[in-house]
């Protein structure tokens, strides 16, 4: 049994004023082929995949070269047609020299947006197929954000979704892709698939799984999954910051050849999220960045200490309305992780622990970063980065300034989702009373499930800019928000 592996993932934040290109591919272990893509991510799909994928001593696993996650992550917009084109025409004509497949895996995310492309995803999926073949298997590993309708399963065999988010089973969905898979080419399992969109657009905030009624979608995603063999679920969320023609939740059902079955489970899961919609579009509280800086001085005089400030908007990473507040209300013993300022870090190649520090950081690149503040303190910390995806001369600098306040600067985006990178940062999260960090939901793996945040406030800029909960002060032009709950009256089904 032969199967390729290929990677093409990404999370486009279209409404971004710089485009990702081919340059955001290519650093220092991307793009990855052969073995060392097939180990490119122990703990995600991939590892997941290979690891299942081996346990059956008659299949062979072939790395066609694929691009890793871009280094900016998630902090740049649309991917240039000639990005695309050219990674994946490669990854195609390498599919095509290595052949003939039984079964490719498809390493994607889902929300990819690029210009001149409306469904990424299902485009990487044909043109699969017009390598491989009908006869050969195709299946897919997908975020939770993407953004999909049924063109992906038009084209390829099977999909599967992480459920949680934060996305605790990226592991799981690529093991059961790859037993899948395999029972597939052996003629033990005969996908049949159902796919269901659901016109609710909720903006990424809202989508916590750890509390209703989200919790209760993935729940019964997660009960038919147990009460019926063989069949398997996934409820996409979707991710709006996209400016693409599918987003809106979306609902695919699968079982082993019983189409009726796929349906009924689909019908069920969907009706479910028609129902509870209210609850679903207003799941989280949104404060103005004002009032929850005010919040979090409140919790700190009450001692409901740490707290934890999310700014859930913030999609360059350099936003400074948060920042601006903690200076102007000086709660104090605040740390800000992390201020992005790619010039600044750049300029700081040869800071020292000590350096005074006197500069203007943050803002600038689009309105909805707002303006550089001006930082008077002393480096405290010099981070070399240990991620790949920043190029050597790419460092985090800790400045430290006012009543004990910190800010961390780093070229990017950076979601700090654990309390223990602050750790690893040489941070003592310890010592603050105040973390505010750049995060919407993936921060609670670290900072509420394990008990650490005694308080936690969301919160956003006054103004409705770039990633706001208010979608509908967006500008968006492949999407007509009014066919949409709750921007519109749609109907269902
Ligand atoms: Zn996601």
């Amino acid at each position: 049994m032969r199967i390729a592996v290929l990677h093409f993932s990404h999370e486009t934040v279209t409404f971004l004023q710089s485009d990702t290109t081919v340059d955001d591919f290519i650093y220092q272990g991307s793009p990855a082929r052969g073995e060392a893509l097939l180990q490119s991510a122990p703990r995600s799909y991939i590892g997941g995949f290979v690891k299942v994928a081996r346990e059956f001593p008659d299949v062979e696993l072939v790395g066609i070269e694929s691009p890793l996650f871009p280094k900016r992550g998630t902090a740049s917009g649309w991917i240039t047609t000639e990005a695309f084109e050219r990674f994946l025409g490669k990854m195609v004509a390498e599919l095509k020299e290595q052949g003939p497949f039984d079964g490719v895996y498809l390493s994607l995310h889902g929300a990819m947006g690029v210009r001149g492309v409306a469904k990424p995803e299902a485009e990487i999926a044909r043109r699969v197929r017009a390598v491989v073949g009908r006869k050969a298997f195709i299946v897919g590993t997908f975020d939770p954000h993407g953004n999909e309708d049924r063109e992906f399963l038009e084209a390829a065999d099977m999909a599967f979704c992480v459920k949680y988010f934060p996305h605790y089973d990226d592991y799981l969905q690529g093991e059961r892709a790859a037993r899948t898979l395999v029972r597939a080419i052996r003629g033990d399992y005969k996908p049949a698939t159902v796919t269901i969109k659901v016109p609710i657009a909720t903006p990424t905030v809202m989508q916590w799984t750890g509390a209703s009624p989200w919790m209760y979608l993935v729940q019964r995603a997660l009960t038919w999954e147990a009460r019926e063999p063989d069949a398997y679920v996934n409820v996409f969320f979707s991710f709006p910051w996209s400016d693409v023609s599918d987003i809106g939740i979306c609902v695919q059902a699968m079982t082993n050849g019983d189409a009726t079955l796929a349906k009924r489970i689909g019908d069920d899961i969907a009706g479910f999220a028609w129902r509870k919609r209210a609850d679903l579009v207003k799941a989280a509280k949104i404060q103005p960045m004002p009032e929850g800086v005010a919040l979090a001085r409140k919790a700190v005089a009450a001692g409901e200490v740490p707290v934890v400030l999310a700014d859930h908007s913030d999609r360059s990473g350099a936003a400074t309305w948060l920042i601006e507040q903690v200076i102007k209300q000086d709660p104090g013993k605040t740390l800000i992780a992390t201020l992005a300022d790619e010039e600044a870090c750049a300029r700081l190649a040869s800071a020292k622990v000590g350096d005074a520090f006197d500069m203007a950081v943050g803002g600038r690149l689009d309105e909805s970063a707002g303006e550089p503040v001006h930082i008077r303190g002393k480096v405290r910390h010099v981070i070399d980065s240990r991620s790949r995806r920043n190029g050597p001369g790419q460092r985090w600098i800790a400045v430290e300034f006012g009543r004990g306040n910190v800010v961390v600067l780093s070229p990017y985006l950076v979601q700090i989702i654990e309390v223990d990178t602050l750790r690893e940062l040489g941070l003592d999260p310890d010592g603050f009373d105040i973390i505010a960090i750049k995060s919407r939901v993936h921060f609670r793996r670290g900072f509420e499930d394990n008990g650490f945040a005694k308080t936690i406030h969301l919160v956003e800029p006054v103004e409705p800019f770039l990633g706001t909960i208010r979608l509908d002060a967006l500008p968006y032009r492949h999407v007509d928000l009014t066919q949409f709950y709750p921007y519109g009256n749609p109907t269902f089904p």
